[in-house]
């Protein structure tokens, strides 16, 4: 069976174990989480946050303690070469995150590499590695950092393969970088996934498929290159539902969690329907009378 689940919320009275509930709710086999609100710094201690029950939960449930993969916060951006304590802030909230994310024994975190601000994608690419340099020198977690695949929206760095390459080797701890493709952003960046396995194959030869950790799997709703990055619901997309499909059961990605990020539909979660529709390998052509 493959490892699929969605974004699920880490929000009180819950937490962790409410995370884990929403996830089984959805039958999905992994998930993906955020330990506090993306958009700020502001964290509740991980003694209130249910951590025994989830991980009770995950036992009872056969969910491998790997397949829950945390994203960590927007606002962490290591490639800010203009603002010293955005920078500091950067690294600090990423060492806080991988410390809680080793406490809820997950395996990868996703991060978006950053925006370098029109600095130039050279400079970014240096102030990134020099920030996970110094993170992890002194981190004490085996927590796998996955640099996100990105859309190229403004000045994302890692929109291409090779840019991700950069970082990864040019940062003292190789080992411990890894990579989440984004179907909706390599669309976005520029990637036909049309012929997915060109795709595979380029990405084996800039960076080796072994580093292909997480997918996040979603359909997007502008045209190859677009550098837009807006999520749409499978099928109901530009990349579609065959090709989304085909990724998700593709034999080189088995051991891979497909995470879905798709929109919400009429205010309803879809990803019951759509992780039912990807399991049966069937489009789910009534998804957008959710909730009506
Ligand atoms: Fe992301
Ligand atoms: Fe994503
Ligand atoms: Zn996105």
């Amino acid at each position: 069976m493959i490892k699929l689940g969605s974004h699920v919320s880490f929000a009180a009275p819950g937490y962790y174990a409410g995370s884990i509930q929403e996830a089984l709710s959805y039958k999905a086999n992994a998930l993906m989480l955020y330990t506090g609100p993306p958009q700020n710094n502001k964290r509740v201690p991980m003694e209130k946050c249910k951590v025994e029950e989830g991980l009770n939960l995950l036992k009872e449930n056969h969910i491998h303690e790997e397949d829950v993969i945390i994203h960590a916060p927007y606002l962490i951006n290591l490639a800010n070469t203009l603002k010293e304590d955005v920078f500091t802030f950067s690294k600090e909230l990423l060492k806080s995150e991988l410390l809680r994310s080793e406490i809820l024994k997950a395996k990868y975190m996703v991060l978006h590499p950053g925006s370098h601000l029109k600095e130039g994608v050279e400079k970014g690419i240096a102030s990134v590695i020099s920030g996970l340099n110094e993170v992890l020198k002194e981190d004490p977690t085996d927590v796998t950092i996955c640099l996100e695949t990105m859309a190229g929206k403004g000045s994302e760095l890692g929109v291409s393969f090779e840019e991700l390459r950069e970082m990864i080797f040019g940062c003292a701890y190789p080992e411990r970088l890894a990579v989440c493709f984004d179907t909706c952003h390599t669309n976005d960046a520029g990637y036909d996934l049309q012929d997915f396995d060109k795709v595979l194959e380029e990405f084996d030869k800039v960076i080796g498929l072994d580093r292909l950790k997480v997918v996040h799997l979603n359909d997007s709703k502008n045209p190859v290159g677009a550098h837009k990055d807006r999520h749409a619901n499978l099928g109901y997309g530009t990349i579609g539902f065959e090709t989304l499909c085909s990724i998700a059961y593709h034999p080189a990605l088995q051991e891979v969690c497909k995470i879905l990020e798709t929109p919400y539909v009429n205010a309803h979660a879809p990803y019951g329907l759509e992780i039912e529709s990807i399991r049966r390998k069937e489009f789910n052509s009534q998804l957008m009378e959710l909730g009506k």
